[in-house]
């Protein structure tokens, strides 16, 4: 039976690298028929930030990834946030050290600064483990009687593993194969602590136990803790779930870890969606930017993962089938933002122009830049919308693109490009815009194909040559030189206004 967890901790927005995490997990549960489990990790009530449980469940909705199981959705296992579990860890902790795998440690933080300084200056590190456990103050150097007093004097301690010694361990994880580590370099973490919370280590084992956890699948940087948490399933004599660790994330230049204060450097987001910090500052969200949850998704689940094959664009349902572990790579994987913007575009041909009218409606009204008493009201109604938005999406990556390919639509152009002009207006030009006009007057079809096929007709008669004509008029309606088909303009735009473009380029 799979189930598998997102287990983030509360510290913040939930960083790009987290939302692919969570959307392996995701695909993983899905493809097997399991769960996917939101857990909340926040017993360090130090790091925790107001708003980020929220920020990272309304990521997960907005991706379509969302859990089975998790805060307010109790599949059994629940409460699914750590601080609400604060009670159940104290015993895990107090069994580790009836069974000898643990042991209380009352070595103060001065002591132990003092202990790292000494080693510093001789060049060696200090590591508590066995090496020097029955140097220091805790259970195993202690009489009992002294530990009791300490503990009943209420003086201030920690539970540390006993790491065991000499030993060879071989760990295996699905997409790295077999890693060996030599136990003694391990050294003697702490599970618990005075103030009555588990620290990490502990809390996530025993919650991966007790919520029946088949699979850890996480990110890289927990590489170095996996052979603790393989040792502890040993200590409570548990089945150890399966584990694999996923490829870094790495700056667009393929050098370190992108961060999450890269999006500011760099220039392009980091996160999924727009983060507010308490201070005010505001961090880019993919969301806001007008990425759509397809292409981040599609994108995301490129980063470290590959088909096997050439295919790039999956919808979430493709990417559930098509889902291995096994085809995840060990290497870190470049985030390339331009990757993304390719997804967006193609996202977007995929969308229901009327949909994307509406977008780009709301675009148009709420940006200031737009001088809405420019634009006839007639122009502002989703059907003309639509039709611009299927005139011009081809070359659009946002819908936010949308007005400056096709702000002529709405607005007859106020000035006209000078290097254009000079070079595309003639002398004779206003005389063969104006013959051009008398000719559109007469037609009554006016779409694209029939005045196409008139004007066309028309040049030929003339012996015109098509420079003559079409560069000009494209000039007269749009102002530039950009645009789709020249016909497919007219036709949107209609006769009447067709006819005063040209007139008013011509006086
Ligand atoms: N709370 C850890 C984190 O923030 C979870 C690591 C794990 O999945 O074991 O990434």
């Amino acid at each position: 039976k799979v189930r598998v967890r997102f287990a983030p901790s509360p510290t913040g927005p939930l960083h790009i690298g987290g939302v692919r995490t969570a959307l392996f997990n995701y695909l993983f549960a899905k493809k097997h028929g399991g769960k996917f489990l939101l857990r909340i990790e926040d017993t360090d009530q130090n790091r925790y930030v107001e708003g980020a449980e929220q920020y990272i469940i309304n990521s997960l909705n907005w991706l379509k990834t969302p859990f089975d199981e998790g805060p307010g959705k109790d599949g059994g296992y629940g409460p699914y946030r750590q601080s609400e579990r604060k009670s159940i860890y104290k015993k895990y902790a107090e069994e580790l050290i009836n069974n000898g795998w643990a042991y209380y440690a009352f070595d103060t933080s001065e002591e132990l600064d003092f202990h790292r300084k000494n080693h510093e200056e001789k060049g060696k590190t200090f590591i508590y483990n066995w090496h020097n456990r029955l140097k220091l103050k805790n259970s195993l150097s202690l009489t009992p009687e002294e530990v009791k007093a300490k503990i009943e004097a209420g003086e201030a301690y920690v539970v540390r593993f006993k790491c065991p010694q000499h030993e060879v361990l071989k760990l295996n994880d699905i997409i790295r194969g077999e890693i060996t580590i030599d136990t003694n370099i391990l050294d003697d973490k702490v599970l618990f602590k005075s103030d009555g919370m588990p620290t990490y280590h502990l809390a996530n084992i025993v919650d991966d136990h007790l919520m029946e956890i088949s699979h850890v699948i996480r990110g890289e940087e927990w590489l170095p803790s996996l052979a603790l948490h393989v040792l502890l399933y040993r200590a409570f004599n548990w089945e150890t779930p399966e584990f694999a660790h996923l490829p870094l994330i790495l700056k667009p230049t393929g050098k370190g870890k992108l961060s999450k204060r890269d999006g500011d450097k760099l220039g392009f987001p980091v996160f999924p969606m727009e983060w507010k910090d308490s201070g005010g500052n505001v961090s880019r969200g993919y969301k806001e930017d007008g990425y759509f949850d397809e292409a981040v998704v599609n994108f995301l689940a490129l980063l470290g993962w590959n088909p096997g094959t050439e295919q790039e664009i999956f919808t979430l349902q493709e990417l559930v089938n098509a889902f291995e572990l096994e085809r995840v790579n060990k290497s870190g994987a470049r985030f390339d933002p331009e990757k993304i913007k390719w997804f967006n575009h193609h996202y977007l041909q995929l969308k229901d122009d009327k949909e994307l009218a509406d977008d780009f409606s709301k675009f148009i009204n709420s940006n200031n830049e737009i001088d809405l008493n420019r634009i006839p009201e007639n122009k502002l109604n989703k059907d003309y919308l639509a039709n611009v938005v299927k005139l011009i999406k081809e070359r659009a990556t946002f819908v936010s693109d949308f007005w400056e390919l096709g702000s002529f639509f709405f607005m007859v152009p106020e000035k006209y490009d000078e290097k254009a002009a000079k070079k595309q207006w003639k002398e004779g030009t206003p005389a063969i815009m104006e013959e051009l006009i008398g000719l559109l007057e007469a037609v009554d079809d006016f779409s694209s194909s029939n005045t196409e096929a008139v004007v066309k007709q028309w040049i030929a008669d003339k012996g015109l040559g098509f420079g003559q004509v079409m560069p000009p008029l494209r000039l007269t309606l749009v102002g530039e030189m950009k645009g789709p088909h020249v016909f497919d303009i007219l036709s949107q735009i209609g006769k009447a206004e067709t006819i005063n473009r040209i007139k008013k380029a011509i006086n």
